[in-house]
Formats: structure tokens, sequence, C-alpha cells
């Protein structure tokens, strides 16, 4: 079963083309509400994934246009900056459920959280469990 992940993909050849697809993630996380893992390698199988995000530099690095291409030939979501930025950001939260102006994506190792209000993230922090956040739909 594919986790409730969107796979970003895009050029992280340096680490700041990785600090930009990583900002750029975290619009798929806050737009779509969903989960947004940043691809940083092509060691991912994009079956994993409930669809994939192509970044507006996918085509400028090797490891991504991999990816973008294996995305393409599966029978997936496969979204691009256009359909991104048709939705709107999110403010709600996608923990508790309640309106929040401040929800927004939370960077849990590689992967950017659903958008989830302040209130939200210390409790998950209180609780201290890694990833917690991340699963949260
Ligand atoms: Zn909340």
């Amino acid at each position: 079963m594919p986790q409730n992940i969107v796979l970003v993909v895009g050029n992280a050849s340096t680490s700041a083309d990785l600090a930009d697809l990583t900002a750029f993630a975290f619009d798929v996380a806050d737009r779509l509400q969903v989960p947004a893992r940043v691809a940083t390698s092509m060691d991912y199988d994009v079956k994993d994934y409930t669809g994939v995000v192509l970044s507006p530099t996918w085509l400028d690095w090797t490891p991504s246009v991999v990816l973008g291409v294996e995305a393409q030939k599966e029978d997936m979501f496969v979204g691009d900056t256009e359909i991104l930025y048709s939705f709107e950001p999110t403010k709600r939260c996608g923990h508790c459920g309640e309106d929040d102006d401040e929800a927004a994506p939370v960077l849990v190792g590689d992967t950017w959280t659903v958008s989830v209000c302040p209130g939200c993230v210390t409790t998950a922090a209180g609780l201290a469990l890694p990833g917690a956040l991340a699963v949260a739909a």
C-alpha cells in the first residue's frame, strides 16, 4: 500500500538547490494538505507514494528526471507547479481540524507534515514521538 505521502521531485544536487526544493515541498504540504517528502536521490520507489509533485527544477538533475519519468509511466497522481498553485494555502489544522491562520507544515526529517496549528505542534513535541505528525492526515 502506498503511504499517504507525496514525493517532491526536483534538483537537489547542491545544498542551495536542496534548500529551494525543501521550500517548494513546504508549499506542496501546505496546499495539498498531505505530507510531502523531499527526494534527495533517485533511491525512491515512486509506487510507495500516493503521488509525485514535480518542482520547476526537476529536469535539471538526472536523479529527479529519472524519478519524474518513472512517476509519469505509473498510473498515479503527478502534479506540477500549475496544479499546485491552483490550491490555496491551508488555514486548517490537519491534526485537530480547527481553523487556524498559523497552521503550517512542520519539517520532520526529510518530510513536511500536513499543516498543523501551533497547539498541535506543542502537543506532539510533548509526546516525543518522531514522525507522529508526519502521519497526520
Ligand atoms: Zn491542531
